[in-house]
């Protein structure tokens, strides 16, 4: 069922065979349901310093750094970049007004997708835009063991974010492996052209309000609907792979 995906993958970036090593994990709107929260603060946030905007564009802008969004909405209402003291406060309000939202829970079906990846022998690492520590401090208690201190990267860690492919190219340099042997799970239309710009094989899956064509369109090699569905197919996808190294 998923070979005409990998072929087509396959072809598209040039390589012989996917040997899968490592698994590289978004963290918003992948591991967690936060996204429709991280929007209510954003919105919150510019809507106190006169900028327009729309709940559901903060969806589009998804995996961007916090500079860079800023960035993009100030060149939008005020025609200027802000400057490096705008962003560091804006940013961390931003930050307290989504700490003072009900805390966000696991995306269902993410534990068991972090328990077959393991079963698979695949290193995990976080892949986030993010450098929200609210929910970084969580993942060891939500997901217990998935994401060693030195197998994240966040966005303190890159210069160019997603959808630049640097986060990916960072985190298969972390674990030691090459984009053919990677795979990148996103729910975002940039944090899938990032992974897909890195060249590993991108699985997109629509948690929020976005259509699967978005995540299509920005690369995904393969769309899920929800992630309790790419948990239950992740075994067969991986069996899919095997027997395609193993040819
Ligand atoms: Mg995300």
């Amino acid at each position: 069922m998923f070979e005409q995906y990998i072929e087509r993958f396959l072809t598209r970036h040039d390589y012989k065979t996917v040997e899968l090593c490592a698994a590289l994990i978004d963290m918003d709107g992948t591991l967690y349901d936060s996204m429709p929260r991280h929007a209510q603060a954003w919105m919150r946030m510019v809507s106190e310093i006169g900028i327009h905007a729309t709940p559901e564009e903060f969806f589009l802008y998804e995996g961007r750094t916090g500079a860079s969004t800023i960035n993009l909405l100030f060149n939008r209402e005020f025609g200027r970049n802000a400057t490096e003291d705008e962003i560091k406060e804006l940013y961390h309000r931003k930050t307290v007004y989504f700490t003072e939202l009900p805390d966000v829970s696991p995306m269902p079906g993410a534990q068991k997708l972090m328990q077959e990846l393991e079963a698979a022998g695949l290193k995990r690492v976080l892949v986030t835009g993010s450098g929200q520590s609210s929910l970084i401090n969580r993942l060891d208690n939500d997901f217990p063991g998935a994401f060693p201190p030195d197998m994240r990267i966040t966005g303190r860690d890159v210069v160019k974010g997603k959808p630049a492919p640097e986060p990916y190219l960072a985190a298969m340099k972390k674990a030691g492996v090459s984009p053919w042997e990677s795979i990148v799970i996103e729910n975002a239309p940039l944090g899938v052209e990032a992974g897909d710009a890195a060249g590993a094989f991108t699985i997109g899956v629509t948690t929020g309000p976005l259509p699967g064509k978005a995540l299509e369109e920005a690369g995904a090699a393969v769309v899920f609907a929800d992630m309790p569905a790419l948990a239950a197919q992740m075994p067969q996808l991986l069996a899919e792979f095997a027997k395609m190294s193993n040819r």
